[in-house]
């Protein structure tokens, strides 16, 4: 037994974010004690951002089979530890612990106080109910201790702490203002994990032209996004789009921001948006003639409400010849009445990056999967090493997927960190 002040834990929990929290609320649950260690002056400082400090805390998919299609090359890793402690878990906890969630389009769940800062209070509870975990902020781990190949304990810029095991939670490299700044990647190689460079992901992308940044705040839904590169489509998603003053973003946009990287390495690219995906170059003329038609009297420029909302219907007859939106409807051409339609089905403008790792959602990057045991989360090389949340390479989309990976790793490391006869 060690007392609360003694320099020997059983664990020691490196990073104060969703996943070092759970799992150290969870082994002090179990009975272990545990310190976790935190180099900002509070716990879950990113956690109280996430989600438009709304925090989507994860997806309301309660089917295990259809949660994983989510994750591509992982999907192999995440059946196991899933089956443990599955969306229907994260719910049970969170709910259990008087924070009630609410589920938004696509499935996103939230807390029904749409706070974050309620969820870092639930898991802030969760640690100190079981009397079990000492707290250290600003603690910054800055190495591993290890003796004859054996991982012993952490430095830190307040001393040097021993446990016999170590449970790794200092996220990834997304928004390094929040405390992630990839100390603990480097440990981590420094220790022999290969280590998987960070490449911003899930981020928005950039674009030079200026009618994209004067829509800003203007979002397009259920359109279709075209990557294009020497004329050719490379790729094509569909979904909603949010111009902002520097590009293009949103969920859709973001989940196709790492093709959009890879296609950019190759040469410059495009991109092409059809605000009506469903109807053939020749139904929207048939539509467009019908508005027309109605309105013969009318200035083109005051029947594009009709077509697209408000702010997109300067800027469609701002790519038009100049002058075009002054024109009474009854003296539109047919060549000019297909430049609109054209343009409806093409918007399209020049991308030419993504906006990096301070605007990224999720930076991919982190110890390849393969070196992790997914039952127990240890690592392959340490047995008593746990890795958790951000810090294992798993690429996923925006939707809350990211969370749940941190409650499901976090709590499965904890629980086994705290079994005595691992
Ligand atoms: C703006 C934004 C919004 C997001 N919104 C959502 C969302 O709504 N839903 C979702 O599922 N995901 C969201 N994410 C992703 C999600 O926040 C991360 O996946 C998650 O925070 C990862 O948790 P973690 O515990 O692995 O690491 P982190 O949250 O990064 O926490 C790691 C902690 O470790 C500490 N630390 C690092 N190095 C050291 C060290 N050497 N010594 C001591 N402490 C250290 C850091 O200070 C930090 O507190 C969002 C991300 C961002 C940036």
């Amino acid at each position: 037994m060690h007392h609360m002040d003694d320099q020997k834990y059983d664990i020691i929990v490196i990073g104060g974010g969703p996943s070092g929290m759970m799992a150290a609320g969870r082994a002090g649950e179990v009975g272990a004690k545990v310190l976790i260690l935190e180099k900002n002056n509070r716990l879950g400082k990113k956690l109280s951002i996430t989600g438009g400090r709304r925090c989507n805390i994860t997806n309301a998919e309660f089917d295990n089979d259809i949660f994983i299609e989510n994750f591509k090359d992982a999907k192999p890793f995440l059946e196991l530890p899933l089956s443990k402690f599955s969306v229907r878990n994260t719910f049970d906890f969170f709910e259990g612990r008087g924070l009630p969630l609410m589920v938004e389009a696509r499935k996103r769940a939230f807390p029904q106080s749409e706070k974050a800062e309620d969820v870092c209070k639930v898991l802030i509870d969760y640690i100190e109910e079981s009397g079990n975990v000492n707290v250290k902020l600003n603690a910054e781990v800055v190495s591993l201790v290890m003796e004859d190949k054996k991982l012993v304990g952490v430095t830190t810029t307040s001393g040097t702490f021993h446990a016999d095991k170590i449970i790794l939670a200092t996220g990834g490299l997304a928004a390094p203002d929040t405390g992630s700044t990839g100390e603990g990647l480097s440990m981590l190689s420094s220790i022999g994990h290969t280590v998987k460079d960070p490449d911003p992901s899930l981020v928005p992308l950039k674009s030079p032209t200026k009618w994209v940044h004067d829509l800003t705040g203007t979002t397009v839904d259920n359109v279709t996004l075209k990557f294009v590169q020497n004329d050719e489509v490379m790729h094509e998603v569909r979904g909603r789009i949010l111009f902002t003053h520097f590009g293009i973003s949103g969920p859709t946009v973001i989940n196709a921001a790492r093709i959009a990287k890879d296609l950019l390495k190759g040469g410059p690219i495009s991109a092409s948006i059809d605000l009506y995906p469903d109807r053939t170059f020749k139904m929207l003329d048939g539509m467009v003639r019908a508005i027309l038609d109605r309105n013969q009297k009318k200035l083109l420029k005051g029947i594009m409400k009709e077509l697209v909302q408000s702010k997109l219907g300067d800027t469609v007859i701002g790519l038009m010849e100049p002058g075009v939106g002054e024109l009474k409807v009854s003296s539109v051409s047919k060549a000019q009445r297909h430049t609109l339609v054209r343009i409806l089905k093409d918007l399209n403008f020049p991308i030419t990056d993504t906006k990096g790792f301070a605007y990224s959602i999720v930076a991919d990057g982190g110890v390849i999967p393969e070196e992790v045991d997914f039952e127990s989360m240890t690592s392959k090389l340490f047995p008593n090493l746990y890795l958790i949340g951000d810090t294992i390479n798993i690429n996923r989309p925006s939707g809350g997927f990211s969370l749940q990976l941190c409650w499901m790793s976090g709590w499965i490391a904890g629980t086994h960190a705290a079994s005595r006869n691992m």
